[in-house]
């Protein structure tokens, strides 16, 4: 069907045939854990009472905003937190990070991280090397940091972490990849860390980024152990319609503690007006649980398809998934820059637009990116990036609708690896 709308070739339409034969067992594995989220929704929005009023926001100061209370309220019950910041004033994920690490740390605190190096973003955050430099990093207001590795085969560094941990006051774990070529984590990996971080600390406070990872499984890092943890709404838990904000969910005392670095010291979580963003946010969160899904079926068939095109993406389609992150070597520029034109043109916005590789702040090499997204800058939306050097890594994420993903998908792998 989609050669009727796509100028596909016959070897390529094979290939799609045969992936979703063999991806049928993790499409049914997929949609199992949607379903369970899907009904998780249902009863935190029917066991919150959330009425049609609530869709009624706040302006100025926001204080008394009931309707802000009560999408916090099904937001914690929801993620199986005691408490939740959920703001349209947050920007992006990295923003809520740095406003959950600032308001945990004081100066002389450790910070580790026990997963490796955290988020590109992060660095600047932390203050790691040069790295944010003269902008205020926590180094900057006294707080130490220390990492353990990954060891050579991308696993957390168990014996490491044990001998790190009782210097450390807040614990950092990352459970999607970032920018590395490693599976995401699972929950049970997330709790094996913990459990040895708190078996030589027993009060280190275990903060999660859980970027990404919303409703790929059943559980979210709170259930293993985490204390706290924080997201981006234009990624899963924005379900692809919440247009901006983000969350820190987690132990009430410790949301209550960053909730005065989020507005200000004495003031607290009881500010911040909501405008009109609250049934955009609701209605988001509501959808989430069947958008990640769909974007968890569009990684499976992209590993898939590439894998039956000879390339190696991590994870396989077969593995288990904790992110919505699809990373593979296309092994030159001309695959990766194909692969990014083809995943634009299989966007349902700027779909006439060829990715051109330019030069980012923070980055050394050129950047190519393809992104056609209703929403500015979303990757629950597909969208696909990777630096012009060898051996040419692309990221490629998201994907709102698993029909329209496929099809953008095959155009990419067609457009990468299937020229002539
Ligand atoms: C996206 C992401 C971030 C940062 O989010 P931004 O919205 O890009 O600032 C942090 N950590 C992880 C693991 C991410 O995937």
């Amino acid at each position: 069907m989609i050669e009727q709308f796509y100028d596909i070739k016959p070897q390529v339409l094979a290939l799609d045939e045969k992936a979703m034969e063999l991806c049928k067992e993790q499409f049914a594995a997929t949609e199992r854990i949607r379903d369970y989220n899907q009904i998780k929704m249902l009863r935190a929005f029917t066991d919150c009472g959330v009425e049609a009023r609530h869709f009624w926001g706040s302006s100025g100061y926001g204080v008394w905003d009931d309707s802000r209370n009560k999408l916090e309220e099904v937001f914690s019950r929801a993620m199986g937190a005691e408490d939740a910041l959920v703001r349209p004033q947050f920007m992006s994920g990295t923003h809520t990070i740095a406003v959950a690490l600032f308001g945990l740390l004081r100066p002389g605190d450790t910070l580790l991280a026990a997963t490796g190096r955290p988020y590109d973003t992060l660095e600047g955050v932390i203050g790691i090397g040069e790295a944010g430099k003269g902008c205020g990093t926590l180094r900057e207001f006294g707080v130490l940091y220390d990492e353990v590795p990954l060891t050579a085969d991308m696993q957390p560094d168990y014996e490491g972490i044990a001998k790190k941990a009782p210097a450390a006051k807040v614990l950092h774990i990352q459970r999607s990849r970032g920018y590395t070529q490693r599976n995401a984590f699972s929950l049970e990996t997330i709790e094996k860390v913990i459990r040895t971080a708190r078996a030589v600390n027993p009060h280190v406070i275990v903060f999660v980024d859980n970027c990404y990872g919303e409703f790929t499984q059943t559980r979210e890092p709170l259930a293993v152990g985490a204390d706290i943890m924080a997201g981006s709404f234009i990624k899963n838990p924005g379900g692809g319609i919440t247009p901006t904000g983000g969350y820190i969910a987690g132990r009430a005392d410790l949301v209550e503690k960053v909730s005065h670095r989020f507005t200000a010291p004495g003031i607290g979580k009881e500010l911040g007006c909501t405008q009109d963003s609250l049934r955009d946010t609701f209605l988001g969160f509501y959808y989430a649980p069947g958008v990640v899904c769909e974007a968890v079926k569009t990684a499976i068939y992209a590993q898939c398809l590439l894998e039956l095109s000879g390339v190696h993406p991590v994870p396989r389609y077969t593995d288990e998934h904790n992110d919505i992150v699809t990373c593979f070597d296309s092994g030159s520029a001309e695959a990766l820059q194909g692969f990014c034109t083809g995943i634009q043109k299989g966007s349902p916005i700027d779909s006439f637009v060829t990715p051109e590789p330019a030069d980012e702040p923070g980055y050394t090499d050129k950047v190519i990116m393809a992104s056609g997204s209703f929403t500015e800058g979303s990757t629950i939306e597909i969208s696909c990036d990777g630096p012009l050097r060898p051996p040419y890594t692309c990221y490629l994420q998201g994907g709102v609708n698993f029909t329209a993903g496929r099809a953008a998908v095959l155009n990419a792998v067609q457009n990468a690896f299937f020229r002539d």
